[in-house]
């Protein structure tokens, strides 16, 4: 057990922990005095490597942690995305990762900060490469309404109109359907490990276990390749099943709440002298007791399961609050733990776990695409980009002889 930090603890708690703490640095962002070494973006991934991206890793949206989402690569080419709250698709451009990479989403559940981006994704796949349905895997509910595939419905309905809209372009592959189709994978919540993707040309199986969050129909997911794993909690309370499921585990990814307290001054604003704060201080605990992991019980399951790597996220970070939380953690846990903030990078290796940091340029374009042999594309909807304008509107346009000088 370890309360206070030495220099070791502070290596071993090295993401924005008390490396970064002891250094003084400026913690919120990192990247000014971050201890982590870079990550150079468009770097190979090895064959034998699985890689850990975090795009968005906040409840609360901020500049330097957007809500939640993570993507794996695996060295025999695979690639998931792991919930995708709103903000993370800037991530996700500035980093290099291009839409066709992102042709499989897994929701944990249908909270809008885990979700939200998935109109981006979906939206600006087609016209970019990825030339294929999205596909979206999620929990059930206990009601057809409440589950992925009334969700997914719902979105293609939503986005019809920005569907067709673009549909002028070539946005489908010959045989294997159009990127504007979505393809819903509803997983049964109460299942402990159905399977949930088994692909063996790439050797990826990911599985999913239920998550205790707020009302019924939330997952968690473990992903196995090549004899390692990454398990991903979503939003749940403490439970027996991710002590199951992610024993042993190589990086488990487990979401963690700041207190109560903490939550209702750093959200509200308000003071203890406050008429309103006992009333703020009960809703924070409510959401707390309802949905969430408290620090100490973040320790705990740290502490049960043993991964090579502990991460917290869907925490904010700030210089006063991981200091706390590694208290919290440290009393029950004495392994590698990191509290992931936006662009922290993780390879793991059968020999090694190795943290970095990317910096992303802030004014980034889409990055540099796919190409498609014009043969295998299946031909466009409509005919021309005017083909959707009545001529009325079209009669109406400036002639563009003269501006076109
Ligand atoms: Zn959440
Ligand atoms: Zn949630």
């Amino acid at each position: 057990m370890s309360t206070k930090f030495t220099r070791r603890d502070a290596l071993k708690m090295s993401a924005l922990g008390a490396g970064g703490m002891a250094m003084g640095a400026g913690l919120t962002g990192c990247p000014e005095g971050c201890p982590l070494p870079r990550f150079p973006i468009g770097e190979e991934l090895k064959a034998d490597e699985m890689r850990i991206t975090f795009l968005g890793t906040s409840v609360v949206p901020r500049q330097k942690q957007e809500c939640n989402s993570v993507f794996v690569e695996v060295g025999s080419g695979d690639s998931f995305v792991f919930d995708c709250g709103s903000g993370v698709s800037s991530k996700y451009n500035a980093m290099g990762i291009t839409p066709a990479r992102m042709d499989k989403v897994f929701l944990t559940h249908l909270h809008g900060d885990h979700t939200s981006d998935i109109i981006t994704i979906y939206c600006f796949g087609p016209s970019q490469d990825r030339k294929t349905p999205l596909h979206i895997f999620g929990p059930s509910g206990d009601t057809p309404d409440m589950g992925t595939e009334a969700f997914c419905d719902n979105l293609y309905k939503l986005m019809r109109w920005h569907a067709l809209s673009f549909s002028f372009g070539r946005t489908g592959t010959i045989g294997q359907g159009d990127g504007f189709d979505i393809v819903a994978h509803e997983l049964p919540y109460m299942s402990v490990g159905g399977v949930a993707y088994d692909n063996p040309h790439t050797g990826v199986t990911i599985t999913h276990f239920p998550a205790v969050h707020c009302r019924n129909g939330s997952v968690s997911y473990r992903l196995d390749w090549n004899g390692m794993s990454m398990v991903f909690s979503g939003d749940t309370k403490p439970n027996n099943y991710m002590l199951e499921m992610a024993s042993g585990v190589d990086v488990l990814i487990h979401e963690m709440v700041v207190p109560p307290e903490v939550w209702a001054a750093k959200n509200s604003g308000l003071t203890e002298d406050d008429p309103s704060w006992p009333q703020a201080v009960a809703y924070a605990r409510a959401v707390q007791d309802s949905s969430h992991t408290p620090q100490r019980a973040m320790g705990y399951i740290f502490s049960q399961t043993k991964p090579r790597l502990g991460v917290a996220t869907h925490f904010q970070v700030n210089r006063d609050t991981i200091g706390p939380a590694l208290k919290d953690i440290g009393d029950f846990h004495d392994g590698p733990v990191a509290i992931a903030t936006d662009l922290l990078v993780i390879n793991v290796s059968k020999d090694e776990i190795r943290q970095r940091r990317a910096e992303i340029d802030d004014w980034a374009w889409y990055a540099k695409p796919t190409v498609y042999d014009p043969a295998t594309l299946a031909p466009p909807m409509f005919p021309s980009p005017t083909a959707q304008l009545s001529d009325e509107l079209l009669n109406s346009c400036i002639p563009p002889e003269l501006f076109e000088a």
